[in-house]
């Protein structure tokens, strides 16, 4: 069966991009009935985050990317994080000196670093010259009691050429001597290279597909050089487009247009339904005009096939009015926890939290405004501050002093008013319409503006029920004085 894998490497948080490739390992194990794998490729030791793991495990199941085996879960091919591996690793760098395919290299750092600079002067592509391919018993010896430690190299056949067939780029080919020369397998602190851990585990891990970003394509050759000197049956590979930002490029992790962190997305109060449902359209695009598809709907129609070779444009716009959309979908009690979270991250003005009922109340007034939830605090703000700012055009309006009639009699009514709900608001706003002569708009417009320093916002009646009484007569009181 289909087995694949999602592989972060735990330096940072969950990406927007690597969501969208755990996404499509997703999809595309679910949709074959197959095995989706959480595993932690953490061989950079200097780059590794204190519970960076954590956090895209709790960002993955958040997302609803849930995992059958792995990290966290366990399974029958573990341990799932690469440093736990390491006596693994050391039985196939083993087996690869036997085969001759690997010996050590004790270059320093400085050493490559003049040779790269010298193939660049020449204009020639930077490769390793392979000089440590055949040293002496005594040339080791006397490298050793210099205190050089080893790296380990794998030796590439230059005159090798690699070909795959990317079920999304189609064949690829590649020269096995433009590679870059022999590569490092084994770090000098002993720890394997990416491209060696890789390779072991997803072949003792048995992947079928190997589904992950564009920027790893130019490591495929190497680890399709390590299948071969292994006699292995390499994996298909898939490799998914970049995502590119709203000027066309690749997206870049300090472009501050776009909100690239799955956790900031948390926060704002996006729901994972609506993250999931985008993310999963961003590059591939299934057959039928929806987009707005269930989890099952995805599963059902995903195609690798048709994910697409060009960059996927990360379309921000889309995604509020998709997240919109999920908001809707979702009952006022079931968005109260998150608003309460929203509060307590966003709103400057820390009042006391108001009773539940009440938050269900504001809720359902702007549930159809909001794209995320994060935006409440600032929308809502007639309902959460003692006295409200008040805006440019309701100024305007205000000044205007034919409406403190309309304001005057309003506040009469509210005054003697002895029960107060949606109904008591719309009979209230009758009556003066009745005893000003004014309506429709000439009538709410300057209540509205009086009461909520806004001329737009949601629905008059139920806004000044939820409002109350007191702080009706109080803002009144304020205008017209
Ligand atoms: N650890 C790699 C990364 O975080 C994954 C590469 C792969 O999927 O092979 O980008």
């Amino acid at each position: 069966g289909v087995r694949v894998r999602y592989a972060p490497s735990p330096t940072g948080h969950l990406h927007i991009g690597g969501a969208r490739t755990a996404l499509f390992n997703y999809l595309f194990a679910k949709h074959h009935g197959g095995t989706f794998i959480l595993r932690i490729e953490d061989t950079d030791l200097e780059r590794n985050v204190d519970r960076a793991a954590d956090g895209f495990a709790e960002q993955l199941r958040w997302l609803g990317v849930e995992w059958d085996e792995g990290a966290y879960v366990g399974g029958e091919y573990g341990p799932y994080v690469c440093t736990e591996r390491l006596s693994i690793y050391d039985d196939y760098i083993r087996q690869l000196r036997e085969l001759g395919y690997a010996y050590d290299c004790f270059c320093t750092e400085d050493e490559l670093a003049i040779e790269r600079e010298n193939a660049l002067a020449k204009g020639e592509t930077p490769r390793y010259s392979g000089r440590c391919r055949h040293l002496t018993e005594e040339q080791r010896n006397h490298f050793l009691a210099e205190g050089r430690k080893a790296t380990v190299r794998f030796r590439v056949h230059e005159e090798d050429t690699i070909h795959f067939s990317d079920m999304i780029r189609g064949e690829m080919t590649f020269e096995a001597g433009a590679t870059g020369g022999d590569f490092v397998i084994v770090k000098s602190n002993g720890i394997p290279t990416y491209n060696f851990a890789c390779t072991i585990d997803d072949h003792l891990m048995e992947i079928t597909h190997v589904i992950r970003g564009e920027e790893h394509i130019s490591n495929t050759p190497r680890q399709l050089l390590l299948y071969k000197a292994f006699g292995w049956e390499p994996p298909i590979f898939a490799h998914v487009s970049l995502i590119l930002g709203a000027d066309g490029k690749k997206l870049s992790k300090r472009d501050e247009s776009i909100v690239q962190f799955i956790e900031q997305y948390r926060d704002l109060g996006y729901l994972p339904e609506a993250m999931f449902n985008f993310l999963a359209l961003l590059g591939w695009t299934p057959e039928g005009e929806q987009e707005i598809l269930t989890k099952k709907e995805l599963i059902a129609s995903f195609r690798l096939e048709r994910v697409n070779k060009s960059g996927a444009f990360f379309d921000a716009t889309k995604l509020a009015w998709m997240n919109g959309h999920y908001l809707r979908q979702r009952s006022e009690e079931e968005l109260l926890p998150l608003v309460k979270r929203v509060f307590l991250k966003y709103s400057k003005e820390t009042k006391e939290m108001e009773s539940d009922l009440w938050l269900l109340k504001l809720i359902a007034l702007y549930k159809d405004k909001l794209s995320y939830l994060a935006q409440l605090p600032e929308m809502a703000e007639p309902f959460l501050v003692e006295i409200p700012s008040v805006h440019k055009e309701a100024q305007v309006l205000l000044a205007d002093r034919t409406v403190s009639e309309v304001l005057q009699a309003f506040s009469d009514v509210v005054a003697s008013a002895s029960t107060w709900d949606a109904d008591v608001v719309k009979a209230a706003l009758k009556t003066v319409q009745a005893t000003t002569g004014r309506k429709g708009k000439d009538l709410f417009m300057p209540i509205r503006a009086a009461i909520l320093g806004q001329l737009h916002g949601p629905d008059l009646n139920q806004s000044l029920a939820l409002l109350g009484r007191e702080r009706i007569l109080q803002r009144l009181h304020q205008v017209t004085r």
